[in-house]
């Protein structure tokens, strides 16, 4: 079966998630299914742009993509993390939500100098967390070359926030 329709299928539109008005694209049946779980884990490693050193996974559904994509592609795995969470020096970025501000933080000396990074996450919605992310890799001193999404809500226009950079997404909503 067409890959978009065989994952598409399987994701959740929960409504009034995490606030009213907004519906929520839950991907937990993706990683449930065995096949499909497989399959996006493969379509995210064919559509790597080139050789990767380091997948860079966001907390927490871009941990459970980026581990076996990197782990595919031979790259190794770096995770960005929310605030107070990283147990040694961390290089940190903050970014602006809907009300208020986060901060995501990763250690700097797990990425060489240079190294071609994938960013890996679940979805593409605002941008913020991607763009925060792709800052602080590139001060870690990484270079980043693209990102890969499961999902990107086109609506939210996240992909003008990467104006440039090798965005792909399996499904876009
Ligand atoms: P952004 O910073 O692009 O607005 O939001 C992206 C981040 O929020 C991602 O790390 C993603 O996991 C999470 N996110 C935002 N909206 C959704 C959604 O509808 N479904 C899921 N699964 N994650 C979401």
């Amino acid at each position: 079966t067409d890959l978009r329709t065989e994952i598409a299928a399987l994701v959740h539109d929960v409504p009034d998630h995490p606030r009213p008005g907004v519906t929520f694209k839950d991907i937990t049946p993706v990683l449930a299914d065995a096949a499909a779980f497989a399959r996006v884990v493969d379509h995210m490693v064919q559509a790597a742009p080139g050789p990767v050193d380091v997948v860079v996974g966001m907390e927490a559904r871009g941990f459970i993509l980026g581990a076996p994509v990197a782990v595919a592609l031979g790259a190794g795995f770096v995770p960005v993390r929310k605030e107070g969470k990283l147990p040694r020096a961390t290089l940190s970025g903050s970014y602006d939500l809907e009300y208020g501000s986060a901060v995501l933080e990763v250690h700097p000396d797990t990425v060489p100098d240079g190294a071609r990074v994938l960013v890996v996450d679940d979805v593409l919605a605002t941008g913020g967390t991607a763009a925060a992310t792709v800052e602080l890799l590139e001060q870690a001193g990484g270079q980043v070359v693209g990102l890969s999404f499961l999902m990107e809500l086109d609506f939210l226009h996240g992909r003008s926030r990467l104006e440039g950079r090798d965005v792909q997404a399996l499904l876009r909503y």
